[in-house]
C-alpha cells in the first residue's frame, strides 16, 4: 500500500475532520484506491519509521485550479477558522506553485482496521471513539462471527 504524507494535518486526520486533500501529483490514483496517511513518508532516516495513522480511500477526484477553493472546502480541507485567501497562500509557499495551479482535488473516506481479519473496512458501527482512535476496531463480520462462537463480541 503507498503511503500519503500529512504533516501539515496530522491532528484533523487522527480526529477524522479532514475529508479532502489537494496535491500537485498523483495523476495514477483512482476512485477506490486506499492508501495510508502518514505523519511523514519522505526524509525518515535509515531505520526510523513511518508513523502510520490510518487507511483511507478516495471516493472522488478532479482537477481544478487552487484559487477555486471554496471556503467550504477550506473546512474539509481541516481549517475551520481559516479563508480560501488563507489557504491558497499557504499551499503556493508550501509547494512553490502559482495560486492558479491546477491541483489534484483528492476527496476521501476513512477505513477502520479490524483487529481480526486485518482488514481495511469503512462500517457504520465503530465501536466507540476510544477504540478507533487505538486502532482496535472488529468489523460487523468478525463481530458477529464471534458471537456466533459463544465469544466476545470485542477480543478486547
Ligand atoms: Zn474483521
Amino acid at each position: 500500500m503507498r503511503n500519503m504524507s500529512f504533516t501539515l494535518t496530522t491532528r484533523q486526520v487522527r480526529n477524522r475532520t479532514k475529508t479532502v486533500t489537494r496535491r500537485l501529483g498523483w495523476k495514477f490514483a483512482r476512485v477506490g484506491l486506499v492508501v495510508m496517511a502518514c505523519v511523514k513518508c519522505q526524509g525518515i532516516p535509515k531505520g526510523g519509521h513511518i508513523e502510520e495513522i490510518t487507511p483511507i480511500r478516495f471516493t472522488d477526484l478532479r482537477w481544478e485550479p487552487l484559487n477555486s477553493i471554496t471556503q467550504e472546502d477550506v473546512v474539509n480541507e481541516g481549517f475551520p477558522l481559516q479563508s480560501p485567501e488563507w489557504f491558497v497562500d499557504m499551499f503556493v509557499r508550501h509547494n512553490r506553485c502559482a495560486p492558479s495551479e491546477p491541483v489534484h482535488v483528492m476527496t476521501f473516506e476513512y477505513l477502520n482496521t479490524c483487529a481480526v481479519c486485518g482488514e481495511h473496512v469503512t462500517d457504520e458501527f465503530v465501536f466507540g471513539p476510544e477504540h478507533t482512535a487505538l486502532h482496535q476496531y472488529v468489523c460487523s463480520p468478525c463481530m458477529i462471527d464471534r458471537m456466533n462462537r459463544g465469544e466476545e463480541p470485542l477480543p478486547f
